[in-house]
C-alpha cells in the first residue's frame, strides 16, 4: 500500500481519510494534478505546479504551499513508492464546512498527494493506433481548470468505453476542442494543426511538449481553431496526454482516419517524445 501525504501528514493509503463535509466530497469543490514521474524524476514540475496554481486562482483558493514546499513533497512521496515509473496525483479541495454552496468564512483547505503506478500506453495502442468517437462538448465554459468537478468528462469518457473505444473526441459549435481525457491534434497536408489553448480546453502539458517537438523537427505547425470538417477529413488524428504520451487515433465514428495506420509524422513524433523522455530520465 503507498504512502501517502495528507493535511501535514504521511501514511499508508488505506489509513488516509477525510470528512464527509469535505467540499471536495460534497461540491466537487477543488482542483487537482497529475504529475508523470519517471525514474523518479517528476517530468515537467513546474509546468504543472504553474498549471496548479492557475485551477487554484481560478476557484479563488490560496495556494497551501510555495514551489518549493510542493517539490519536497512529492520528491519525498515519489521515493517511498515501489514504482520508478509514477502518476503522483495532487488535490487541493476548499476543506470541511457546513454544507452551503457559498464559500465557508473560515476552511482549512485538504490537501492530498498520492503515488500511482504508470505503465506506457501498450506497444499495440502505439503500433497500430486506437479508436475514438466523437460527442457534442457538454461541458462548461471554464475547461482550462482542473477541477475535481469531472462528471461529464466522466460520462463524455464512458461513451467511448461503451463503444469499444480509447477516447471520445469533443465538438462545440462545429469546433474541435479536446478529448474527455486528453489534448487533440490533426494533420491535414502534412500541417500539424493545434486548437489554441481558451477556456474551452485543458492547457496540457504533453501538449506544449508536442508543439516544442514539432518545432525542433521542423514539422510545420499552425495553432488555430480546428473545424470537424478537417477532422473527419484529417490525414493523421494524435491524442496527447501525461499517461497517453502521443498516441494515433485510427479510427474515428468506425472510419479510418487517413489510411487507417498511424501516420509518418505520429511515427517521428512517438520517436521524438520517447527520446525527450530519455533525456529527462538522465536528468537533462
Ligand atoms: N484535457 C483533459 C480534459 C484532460 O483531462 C487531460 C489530462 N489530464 C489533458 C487534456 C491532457 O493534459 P496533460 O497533457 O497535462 O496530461
Amino acid at each position: 500500500m503507498p504512502t501517502v501525504y495528507l493535511n501535514g501528514q504521511f501514511l499508508p493509503l488505506e489509513e488516509a481519510r477525510v470528512p464527509v463535509l469535505d467540499r471536495g466530497f460534497i461540491f466537487g469543490d477543488g482542483v487537482y494534478e497529475v504529475i508523470p514521474v519517471y525514474s523518479r524524476r517528476p517530468f515537467r514540475l513546474h509546468e504543472h505546479l504553474a498549471r496548479l496554481q492557475h485551477s487554484l486562482d481560478a476557484v479563488r483558493l490560496a495556494n497551501p504551499h510555495g514551489e518549493a514546499e510542493w517539490t519536497a513533497l512529492i520528491e519525498r512521496i515519489v521515493a517511498a513508492a515501489e514504482w520508478p515509473d509514477q502518476g503522483v496525483y495532487l488535490q487541493v479541495t476548499r476543506g470541511p464546512a457546513p454544507r452551503d454552496h457559498a464559500f465557508p468564512k473560515v476552511a482549512q483547505a485538504t490537501v492530498f498527494v498520492m503515488p500511482m503506478e504508470l505503465t506506457a500506453p501498450p506497444e499495440a495502442a502505439v503500433d497500430e493506433g486506437v479508436a475514438a468517437i466523437t460527442a457534442a462538448d457538454n461541458r462548461w465554459l471554464r475547461c482550462d481548470i482542473k477541477a475535481v468537478s469531472l462528471l461529464a468528462n466522466v460520462l463524455l469518457r464512458q461513451l467511448s468505453v461503451d463503444a469499444g473505444c480509447a477516447e471520445t473526441l469533443l465538438l462545440r459549435d462545429g469546433f474541435l476542442t479536446e478529448g474527455s481525457a486528453s489534448n487533440v491534434f490533426i494533420v491535414r497536408a502534412g500541417t500539424l494543426l493545434a486548437p489554441p489553448k481558451s477556456h474551452l480546453m485543458l492547457p496540457g502539458i504533453t501538449y506544449d511538449v508536442v508543439l516544442e517537438l514539432a518545432a525542433r523537427l521542423g514539422l510545420p505547425c499552425q495553432v488555430r481553431p480546428v473545424t470537424e470538417a478537417e477532422l473527419r477529413a484529417a490525414d493523421e488524428v494524435w491524442l496527447t496526454s501525461s499517461t497517453k504520451e502521443v498516441l494515433a487515433v485510427t479510427r474515428l465514428d468506425d472510419r479510418p482516419v487517413g489510411d487507417g495506420r498511424p501516420g509518418p509524422r505520429f511515427r517521428r513524433m512517438h520517436a521524438a517524445y520517447q527520446e525527450y523522455k530519455r533525456t529527462v530520465m538522465r536528468g537533462g
